[in-house]
């Protein structure tokens, strides 16, 4: 039976919930949803896996790692307080200079495991350059945006070369010879027939999710790509998967590569993940009520779009009786702390969060993560989730979705 007819049974049809709808008859959700990346909702059902599985211990800390100092308070800037599993195991063996192909997807927090490394490269050698390959404009993008956190302040700079954009922008940014290049195959190698892009001093390559790009046909362009890199490089692989495509390509370009695999990601195994369908806005409210009156459901932090939908939202539940708390950024620095202990010390059971006032919360023992409104992104949906299911425990994500139609 699926997990969201456990909560189906009771059907509440409060008159304050009417009220609390009516007052917004005209706000569009479907049309704020749209700003943001489109998220397959099969993308948030999943079944807890691992739940009997210990979680991974990480031998290492951040401080551990020779990593600058700069370095280490960016990671603590980003609330990356330990390692996770591929991060503990490539960081050491991609600052000792050795090939890595991290067997890793999504969610895993690969991307700081090959970020860490090269950005300490970078700012150990100035001879040094890095590019960066990646299968889509989306992966590129964030990429970057894990760069450029990390970075903050080591006068570090990248380039996006990636399809869509300007390319007199990214021809002018090339003139300055930047010493991280991240981008998409197609976009890189106009770049390169163009002669706009010489790649022979770069001698720190990534490409990640190889088995992607090799799907997407690309695998002339990555071989092209990295036989006009110096041959005095370093090279991250990372993959979902290892198949022997992924595998001959590797063999062609490193002869003796340290392989790391994990299975786990961040989004741990254990966290149980399915969707709350709704047809109309205005039953959503009560579908929600049915979930927190639960008895499993003891401690709750549901995700809303903006500060006022945070607002609104929190003030009905209180009307309804549960003892809730709203955490968003219009609220002063003290609201916001005093908010937070309350739902760390027990004294309320139910948070409710926008995205960028949640991101980084420790609190252990949250049972529930339930995204009111989808997130904007992917990304963001990771985060949310990581917020149960800790400690080996497992967590429920349940996620709003309208439903249009029968397919998930
Ligand atoms: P990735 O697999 O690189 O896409 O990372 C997945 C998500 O985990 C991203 O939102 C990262 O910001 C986040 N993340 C990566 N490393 C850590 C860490 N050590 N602690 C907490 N969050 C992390």
């Amino acid at each position: 039976m699926s997990y969201i007819n456990t909560y189906r049974t009771k059907n509440n049809t409060n008159s304050r919930s009417r009220k609390w709808n009516n007052s917004r008859p005209t706000r569009s959700r479907s049309k704020s949803r749209r700003i943001g990346q489109y998220i397959d909702p099969s993308r948030f059902i999943k079944i807890a896996t691992a739940s009997n599985e210990k979680p991974y211990e990480p031998k290492h800390t951040f401080s551990d790692f020779l990593i600058s100092d700069k370095l280490k308070s960016n990671l603590a800037a980003k609330r990356y307080i330990t390692p996770s599993h591929i991060q503990d195991q490539a960081i050491p063996i991609g600052l000792s200079g050795k090939d890595v192909i991290g067997i890793a997807s999504t969610g895993t927090g690969k991307t700081a495991a090959f970020a860490i490394p090269i950005i300490q490269n970078l700012t150990t050698d100035s001879s040094s350059s890095a590019i960066i390959v990646a299968p889509t404009r989306e992966l590129a993008q964030q990429i970057e945006e894990e760069f450029r956190e990390l970075s903050r302040g080591c006068g570090l700079y990248s380039t996006l070369l990636i399809g869509g954009a300007s390319m007199g922008r990214q021809l002018s940014e090339l003139r300055r010879n930047p010493r991280i290049i991240i981008g998409t195959p197609g976009r890189i190698m106009d770049h390169l027939k163009r002669r706009a892009l010489r790649l022979d001093k770069f001698n720190l390559v990534v490409l990640d999710e190889v088995d992607r790009m090799l799907d997407m046909g690309f695998v002339q362009d990555v071989s092209d790509i990295l036989k006009q890199t110096s041959q005095q490089r370093q090279i991250f692989f990372f993959s979902a998967t290892m198949d022997t495509r992924v595998r001959k390509l590797i063999e062609n370009f490193s002869t003796n590569p340290t392989t790391i695999s994990v299975k786990a990601g961040l989004a741990s195994e254990n966290v149980h993940q399915d969707v709350i369908k709704f047809q109309h806005n205005n039953e959503k409210l009560d579908k929600l009520h049915d979930i927190l009156i639960n008895k499993d459901v003891s401690k709750a932090i549901i995700f809303d779009e903006t500060q006022r939908d945070v607002e609104h939202l929190a003030v009905e539940l209180v009307s309804r009786g549960f003892s809730t708390e709203a955490l968003h950024g219009g609220k002063s620095q003290g609201q916001r702390r005093r908010a937070l202990s309350m739902f760390k010390s027990n004294q309320v059971n139910i948070l409710v969060a926008t995205d960028v006032a949640a991101r980084g919360i420790d609190v252990a023992d949250i049972t529930h993560v339930i995204n009111f409104s989808i997130p904007k992104v992917y990304d963001d949906y990771i985060h949310r989730i990581g917020r149960t299911g800790r400690a080996g425990r497992v967590g429920y994500a349940l996620t709003f979705v309208e439903n249009r139609s029968n397919s998930y």
